[in-house]
Order: C-alpha cells, then structure tokens, then sequence
C-alpha cells in the first residue's frame, strides 16, 4: 500500500504550516500560538475540540459510526530553549528558543492525518486528536493523564510517534517492550567541616569523600545490576571549594541515572543512597541525599506495537520497518504508556540533505542548533497515522 494519494497533494499546504510553527517556536506550557493555531486547523476540519487540559493541550475529537472503539494518537508541540545556527526563511524568529526536535513536524503530520480523517471518514469509532504540551523536560504527557486525559476520552489504546535522524527516509523502527530509558536527576551534599588546608586535621574534608563516592557508584553498574540489564550513572557536576588554601566545608555531586525499567531504578537508587550515607559517616561527614524520578520508562506494549507494525509494513513494506533500537534518551509519552496499552515509533528523518540553503554547519541531530524536520515526511508520518486509526477502527 503506498502513501495516500490526497496526502501527497496536501502535503505542501502542510508543510508550509509546519515552517510557520518552525518559525514560531514555543516553550514547554508556554505553546498559546501553536495551540491556537492546532485549534483553528482542526475546527475548519469540522473536528470539534477540547482545550485546556495541562493548560495548552489540544484534543481533537472525531468520531464516526456507532463503535464504541477509540484510538489515540499523539504529537507533542513544544520546543527548545536554544539559539537556532540556520538562516534559511523559516527559522526561529525568537532568540533563544527553536524547534530542534521537530515536534514542529508531529504537529504538521497529525494535522494532515486529522484533515484526511475529517474528510474521507473512513472509519467507524473515535479518533482522538492528542496535540500534548512540554514534553522537552515539563512531563505534558503527564499533567494531560493526571488532568482527566483517558477518563474524559476513553480510548482503547494510544500511539506516539518521533522522527529520528541518521536513520534512511521511508524507514520507520519499532520494537515490543522498552524503547526509551527513565530519566532520573539526583543531588548529593556531603557536609564535612571546613578548615585551613595546611592543617586538614582540624577538619572533615568532603572532597576525597566525593572522588571516592563518584567511583564507588560505578560498582552498582559493574557489579550490583545483573550485566544484562541496562543502566546508567553519570556524576555530571561537582561543586565545591573556593581557594587553595581552604578545605571546603561542602561538596555537591548531582547528574542523572537511566534505566529500562523500574525494578533496576528501585536496585540503583537504593544503592545510592547507601553508598553516599555509609562513606559519608565512615569519614564523619553529613549526607544529604535528594533523588527525583522524572520521567519512566517508555515500554511498548507488545501486541498494540505488532498492530502498529503490520499498518507500517503496508505503508513502507515489511523491509523498510526496522527494530528500534532501545535508546538511553527519555520520552514523556511513557506516561500514557503506563496508563493505556500503546507504541511509540520512530520516523527516519534521514541525514540532513532534505535542509535549505541556509542550514547550520552542524549534523542535522536532534538538540542541534542546525535541526530541521524533513518535510518529506510529512505524507509518509500522516499515512501512517491514517492506516492505523482505520485498521483499529474498522
Ligand atoms: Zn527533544
Ligand atoms: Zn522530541
């Protein structure tokens, strides 16, 4: 099955509404024009919509028939706080914020969708629009189910979908079980007591308790978690000190863990925790010890994403859909995952030859100041979305 015939037609007038939102980029809960924008597109569709949940959210709500099936699909809005590097004429018009994870392109390939569902109606159920705010760090995913998202719009299952560069355009990649790590931020201060560092007996020094901690935690990579299973500890800053003559009376170790699934995160945190308390007390310091869970794992659930494989493999053909190889990044849309059965997918974005003149000279990677979504994608991401809601709800 190739792509839609009217998608490739209408791929242009989206495209150029995907530049506009490029141009145009908005922060995590700060996305008015974009929501407006996604609420103006959908009601000239005929799509009634609800606004308001997580503040920007976006649902659109198109139904058809008597089923009671419902499927949802899912793109984020938000953009980035960075400088753009390209100058061509549709980048970021605001200093400093830019849309370097082409959540400017989910917006512009579920609107397609939502355009030739509205029109051609295919379907017999609920889709449901789900245009999400702040996935970059502010878990809009998040507030969306805790604000009602699936008690208000009951749906059977939920599928996410990410552009991903390096991997060949007309490729998609999706795998059963988890795809994206949990993202986990930590803060460690160890208190000692300052002294003059030429008589370092008359005080605790933190700073070979923290050398010491940093190394230590490793051993729970190497050899507390079972090798097989995946994980990571990164000590991204230390903070301490401020002369060379003075033992400093703190230091502060913070950065992030990552693992694919709760059970290893429960293994790693607890860990840490006795580590830092029992080398702080071994050498008579303090140990304040703060962990904060962000986001969990994005898991696919194994059926909803052989579902969703078998609509890609009709799209791109069976060659052409790869395994997704798991990746130590976070993704929000983990939170409707936990609460409806789902997939989350990746659409190759290709290497950057798609970009107009203008382009940064840096690779075309996402969180790069030379990104630019592959308008390409476009009939191809909303072909997708379009097999899928009327395979579910045929
Ligand atoms: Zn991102
Ligand atoms: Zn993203």
């Amino acid at each position: 099955m190739p792509l839609i015939d009217t998608l490739v037609q209408q791929a242009p007038r989206i495209a150029a509404l995907r530049r506009d939102l490029h141009a145009h980029p908005e922060l995590s809960f700060q996305e008015v024009r974009t929501a407006d924008l996604v609420a103006q597109q959908l009601t000239e569709w005929g799509i009634p919509i609800h606004r308001g949940l997580a503040g920007t959210g976006v649902v659109g709500i198109l139904q058809n028939g008597n089923s009671k099936r419902a499927i949802g699909l899912r793109a984020d809005m938000d953009a980035l706080p960075l400088q753009e590097f390209n100058t061509f004429a549709h980048a970021s018009q605001y200093p400093g914020k830019m849309h370097a994870c082409g959540h400017d392109g989910h917006t512009a390939m579920l609107l397609a969708a939502a355009q030739y569902l509205a029109e051609h109606r295919n379907f017999d159920g609920t889709v449901y629009l789900i245009f999400q705010p702040a996935e970059e760090g502010g878990g809009g995913a998040r507030d969306m189910v805790q604000e009602g998202l699936f008690e208000r719009f009951p749906m059977d299952a939920v599928f996410g979908m990410h552009n991903w560069p390096g991997m060949q355009v007309g490729q998609f990649a999706l795998s059963p079980g988890p795809v994206m790590a949990s993202s986990n931020e930590f803060k460690i201060t160890i208190r000692g007591k300052g002294s003059h560092a030429a008589m370092p007996q008359m005080g605790v020094d933190p700073v070979p308790i923290a050398c010491q901690m940093v190394l230590a935690f490793q051993t729970i990579i190497s050899r507390n978690k079972k090798p097989i299973d995946a994980g990571v500890v990164s000590v991204t800053m230390v903070h301490g000190g401020s002369a060379t003559n003075i033992v400093p009376d703190s230091v502060e170790l913070q950065g992030t863990v990552r693992t694919f699934s709760i059970e290893v995160l429960d293994l790693i945190e607890a860990r840490m925790r006795q580590i830092a308390d029992n080398l702080c007390s071994a050498f008579d310091a303090r140990c304040e010890f703060e962990f904060v869970r962000n986001y969990p794992p994005t898991i696919n659930h194994p059926a909803e994403a052989e579902f969703a494989r078998r609509v890609m493999a009709e799209v791109v053909g069976a060659e052409n859909v790869i395994a997704q190889e798991p990746t130590m990044g976070a993704e929000d849309f983990a939170f409707m995952l936990l609460a409806k059965p789902g997939a989350y997918c990746f659409i190759a974005n290709g290497d950057g030859d798609h970009r107009a003149i203008g382009h940064g000279a840096g690779p075309c990677t996402l969180h790069n100041p030379s990104y630019d979504f592959n308008d390409d994608l476009i009939p191809m991401g909303a072909t997708y979305w379009v097999r899928l809601a009327e395979a579910w709800l045929k």
